[in-house]
């Protein structure tokens, strides 16, 4: 623990003491030690579109973006915003006072909470979660409030009646996530609707995290929360360009809610950034009017991928659960002897030359997470075929 020379007070506060430095920086720099494989991190080992990163360098040569862009995003990524979900979802955005660009989905999701929540406020989200959350929560002064998502044949599901019992005087929001990172799961137009039902009776704000909103597979259906009857004005829409653009270093994002919602959570976030990526904004509206083969293309690549790792984890002989969206899968080391997950990810890059991420790490009840082990195949063909060769050692 890092200390003051003067005083036996920690430096760092209360409200992020829990969070030390991210599984994925100690995974990471393992993978650097010994040469594995690393199908920890959820990022692409290949860029996006070429015209897109081209339109990038166009507008800094152009000089668009080299300034501070607007507070709400340039107006062309805001016009481009709108109209994708107006396209794809039938929903309906003034690009002038519904819609704010940020700084990838992270900054949108603790401008949100930070905006929506008053201190002791609660907040509900599924268990396993992505790692930001619970530390915005905790920067909001918030009670987060975890429901697990529990195996149910070949994925992970939802109880509904856990998720109603959750609910109570103190609960200020729900955080969704779907498609959902780390399980695949993608929740249907029933679990929806039971969801967007709750909200409405018990009065509660929605924040829906859906940056994988192009990448379900196998006739999945991704709904965007705010098309159910009575959620459009107490739902805050955050998607981002990174996954679906394959730029995750660019940390282009957005959210898409009532006039009121957007200029509560812009409150927030025009004292965190202002503004970011001026040059990337534009780019990334051309980016969101690709042709729609762009769409059908990606996804189709990214199920390949899906396909072959899940293969090859159930060759090595985990349990796997097939992912019906995001970039990765989840397995479980219990068949191969194993059950602890933090254990089992520390020693596999020596044992196999692969890395991978405990899920344990995405849970407050770890030892509901504790078998369980996540793989990112987001990767290029030949380098998720060499980790499977490898698996196949163990
Ligand atoms: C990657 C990811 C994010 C972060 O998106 P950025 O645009 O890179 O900030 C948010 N939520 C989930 C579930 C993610 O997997």
């Amino acid at each position: 623990m890092a200390r003051m020379t003067s005083s036996a007070r920690p430096l760092l506060n209360r409200r992020l003491a829990e969070f030390g430095t991210t599984i994925f920086a100690e995974m990471s720099a393992l993978a650097l030690r010994t040469g594995a494989i690393n199908l920890g991190q959820g990022f692409p080992d290949t860029d996006g579109p070429e015209e897109i990163r081209e339109a990038a360098v166009r507008a800094l040569r152009d000089g668009r973006g080299n300034q501070y862009p607007p507070g709400p995003g340039v107006p062309e990524l805001r016009t481009a915003i709108a109209a994708h979900q107006q396209r794809r979802y039938g929903l309906a955005y003034d690009p002038d006072t519904e819609v704010l660009v940020t700084a990838g989905a992270t900054e949108a999701i603790a401008a949100s909470l930070l905006a929506l929540l008053e201190p002791g406020d609660e907040v509900i989200a599924f268990e396993p979660y992505y790692d930001s959350y619970a530390a915005s929560i905790a920067m909001a002064g918030g009670t987060r409030v975890p429901v697990t998502l529990r195996p149910d044949g070949d994925c992970f599901r939802l109880d509904l009646d856990e998720l109603r019992a959750a609910v109570t005087d103190r609960t200020r929001l729900l955080l969704i996530n779907t498609p959902h990172n780390p399980t695949g799961t993608v929740l249907t137009r029933a679990e929806l609707a039971a969801v967007a039902e709750l909200a409405v009776e018990r009065d509660l704000l929605v924040v829906t995290d859906e940056v994988y909103e192009h990448l379900v597979f196998d006739g999945a259906e991704h709904v965007p929360l705010a098309s159910f009857p009575g959620m459009r004005e107490r739902t805050v829409n955050i998607s981002s360009s990174g996954k679906t653009f394959s730029f995750t270093g660019w940390k282009v994002g957005w959210i898409t809610g009532s006039p009121a919602l957007v200029t509560a959570v812009r409150s927030a976030k025009q004292f965190l950034t202002y503004v970011s990526a001026g040059p990337l904004q534009y780019a990334v509206a051309e980016a969101l009017a690709l042709p729609e083969s762009y769409f059908t293309g990606f996804r189709e690549d990214m199920r390949v991928k899906r396909d072959l790792l899940a293969a090859g984890l159930a060759d090595a002989g985990f349990r796997v659960f097939k992912p019906s969206g995001t970039y990765f899968v989840t397995t479980d080391i219990r068949p191969l002897g194993e059950s602890d997950g933090f254990a089992f990810c520390r020693a596999l890059p020596e044992r196999a030359g692969v890395v991978a991420v405990p899920n344990a790490v995405f849970y407050d009840h770890r030892e509901a997470g504790a078998p369980f082990v996540r793989f990112a195949f987001c990767k290029r063909t030949e380098v998720l075929q060499k980790a499977a060769k490898r698996l196949a050692g163990l």
